[in-house]
């Protein structure tokens, strides 16, 4: 039976992680320090037989026996890694350093969930793997840019220095069912604020865009990246249609019928203009492309976020 370890398990994503490794088989060990994540993410598993809970900070060093480790540990919505910018980068470097000297002892494969945020405001769109990236070093983003680009550069130091197996994976936004409501992320708030007839916050004109990838096709790239033997990444995963934040506001209105009027905001400092993945290696190495388009999957978004405000 495969061990896995999945640090920032309680998380967004993580827990949907967990989900697929204990339908799949694992043993799964899910670490997170509860800073963003939490219990309810995960209450379903907690008494599963191959599901374990341990309360734990990743910047510490941790001893388990695995064979696997995804490491998600990580703040991701800008409000919540600019909440305690320092611990933001120790966790990507010292945690990083932890998690692979774990993977050194155990043997076990480490993935460590990258980011598009490597690309800073990009200056090649769509942006493909080996572009380098534009990234302010002293900007109110880098503890978040900068870390996840150290914790990188450590993974491919200790591949090439002690042969530690190594994945890297650079997500593009992801949304979905258990997106912590209250998180500040684009998705999360437009959706609260529909469905409540609140104004929508728009930051800037709206013309500027992301491009949104549901969460399922996101842990299907993963796994999959995990699993594969032709290279270690980093690989771009995301959903390679590119909507403008106005588009987003307006397609988010209409799902829900609001009644809600779009409001414009400044745009915070160093917000990047546009990101799209080139999906070209994954496409190649992972035979993947997302199959949720954006309107069905922001329909099960609204569904699990009315769920929560009808208790
Ligand atoms: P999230 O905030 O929901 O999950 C992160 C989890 O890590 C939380 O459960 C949190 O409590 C935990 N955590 C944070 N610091 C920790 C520490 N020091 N020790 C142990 N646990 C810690 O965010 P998410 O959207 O699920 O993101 C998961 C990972 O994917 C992150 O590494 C993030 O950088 C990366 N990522 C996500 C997106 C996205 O759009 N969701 C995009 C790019 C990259
Ligand atoms: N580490 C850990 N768990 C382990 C093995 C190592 O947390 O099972 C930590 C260890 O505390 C160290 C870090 O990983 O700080 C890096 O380990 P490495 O072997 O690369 O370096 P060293 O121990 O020589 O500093
Ligand atoms: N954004 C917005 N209104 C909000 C929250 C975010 O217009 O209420 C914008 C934000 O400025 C950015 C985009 O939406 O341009 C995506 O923001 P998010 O925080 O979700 O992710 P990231 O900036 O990390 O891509």
């Amino acid at each position: 039976m495969t061990t896995t370890l999945v640090t920032g398990g309680a998380g967004f994503l993580g827990s949907h992680l967990c989900d697929r490794l204990i339908e799949r088989g694992d043993e799964v060990i899910c670490v997170d320090n509860f800073f963003t994540g939490g219990k309810r993410n995960i209450e379903h598993l907690l008494d599963h037989p191959r599901f374990e809970l341990i309360r734990h900070d990743i910047v510490h060093p941790l001893h388990v026996e695995c064979d696997q480790i995804f490491n998600l540990a990580c703040p991701a919505s800008p409000p919540a890694y600019q909440y305690n910018p320092i611990k933001t980068i120790k966790t990507s470097t010292v945690g990083m350093v932890n998690v692979l000297g774990l993977a050194k002892r155990c043997r076990a494969r480490v993935l460590q969930s990258s980011t598009s945020e490597v690309y800073g405001d990009p200056h090649v769109h769509p942006q493909t793997e080996d572009y380098w990236g534009h990234v302010n070093p002293i900007g109110p983003r880098s503890c978040y840019d900068e870390g996840k680009r150290v914790a990188e550069s450590l993974c491919v130091n200790y591949h090439r220095e002690n042969g530690v197996d190594v994945r890297i994976v650079r997500i593009f936004n992801t949304y979905g069912p258990r997106m912590d409501p209250q998180d500040g992320r684009v998705i999360s708030n437009f959706i609260n604020q529909a469905i409540q007839d609140e104004p929508i916050t728009i930051y800037g004109d709206g013309s500027h865009s992301r491009s949104f990838c549901y969460v399922d096709d996101l842990i299907e790239a993963m796994l999959r990246m995990m699993n594969q033997e032709e290279t270690i990444g980093p690989v771009n995963i995301g959903n390679p249609t590119e909507t403008s934040l106005l588009d987003l506001a307006q397609t988010i209105r209409s799902i829900t019928n609001s009644q809600s009027e779009i409001t414009h905001h400044p745009l915070p400092q160093d917000d990047p203009k546009q990101r799209c993945p080139d999906i070209t290696l994954a496409k190649k190495v992972l035979d993947w492309t997302p199959q949720v388009e954006l309107r069905p999957g922001l329909e099960k978004t609204i569904a699990h976020y009315r769920s929560l405000l009808e208790g």
